[in-house]
């Protein structure tokens, strides 16, 4: 028996405040930054710039979900270490990916905002334990989740008080191989019909490749997103990981001038 009723969802329409920003809004808000911590250098240059170029909040991983163990994991609490002091130095929020519960009270000492993961957007112990935070959070949708689903896991977290949910569509499995993922972007004003929580796109997972992240992001504000989330590294080349979905620096400056341009048109603004 399907026992998922519609009218449990959050209908009332939410603004997430992350410092001084506000997600939900009629400004776009863009987090962008690398896949993975690696160094000091490589966070500080990236912030640096995006910055420059117009980004809200810098993003960066020190715990990643990788395929393989025998990839690279991320740095952890070293990574942490680097994103406080890049945070204090540039002065921007700063978020990234909490994969266990048993982080959360060091990644909550540096984070301005939490990202659950993909492959633990169904993980309720998880989502329990963000639920009775203040941190805002950023819920992406897991790889093979329909939006139903993906909805109910946001209230896990709403369900426990903390009411600062932001949803992030990133691309679901499909028989499509090309792209890494296949991006859903209608899922977004569908989102938008079913719940009153705001949506951010990221067309970095959604496509998994460079020349594909700009087309893909000018859709999804077309489509309604309250924001972006993308991966910049200063060296794509030599990145740890996801490097074949990353902006250079340059590229992000480019990216970030269409992007004006597009959301004037529609309506909103940088
Ligand atoms: C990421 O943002 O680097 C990431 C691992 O994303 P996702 O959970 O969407 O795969
Ligand atoms: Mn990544």
């Amino acid at each position: 028996m399907n026992t998922i009723n519609a009218e449990d969802l959050v209908k009332e329409k939410h603004v997430v405040k992350v410092g001084n920003l506000a997600i939900g809004g009629r400004d776009l808000v863009v987090i962008a930054g690398p896949c993975a911590i690696e160094s000091y250098d490589q966070l500080l240059q990236t912030a640096t710039s995006i910055k420059r170029s117009g980004a809200n909040i810098l993003r960066g991983g020190a715990y990643k979900p990788r395929t393989s163990p025998y990839s690279f994991r991320g740095k952890g609490e070293e990574g942490l270490r680097i994103l406080k002091e890049v945070k204090e130095l540039t002065g921007l929020p700063v978020i990234t990916e909490v994969m266990d519960a048993r982080q959360i009270e060091n990644i909550a000492e540096v984070a301005d905002m939490l990202q659950i993961g993909s492959r633990n957007m169904q993980n309720f112990t998880l989502l329990t334990e963000v639920g009775k935070l203040k941190l805002p959070v950023l819920l992406k949708r897991g790889l093979a989740a329909t939006i139903e689903e993906w909805l109910f896991a946001a209230e896990y977290i709403l369900s426990e008080g903390n009411d600062k949910v932001v949803l992030c569509e990133r691309g679901i499995r499909t028989f499509e191989t090309y792209t890494r993922n296949t991006l859903d972007v209608v899922a977004i004003p569908a989102v938008k019909e079913l719940s009153g929580l705001p949506v951010i796109l990221d067309p970095s997972h959604g496509t998994g490749k460079r020349t594909l992240v700009s087309p893909a992001a000018m859709a999804g504000i077309a489509a309604g997103a309250d924001g972006l989330i993308i991966e910049v590294h200063p060296n794509p080349e030599e990145a740890l990981s996801d490097g074949p979905q990353s902006l250079d620096l340059e590229q992000f400056e480019q990216f970030m001038n269409r992007l004006d341009r597009v959301a004037e048109t529609f309506g909103r603004s940088l």
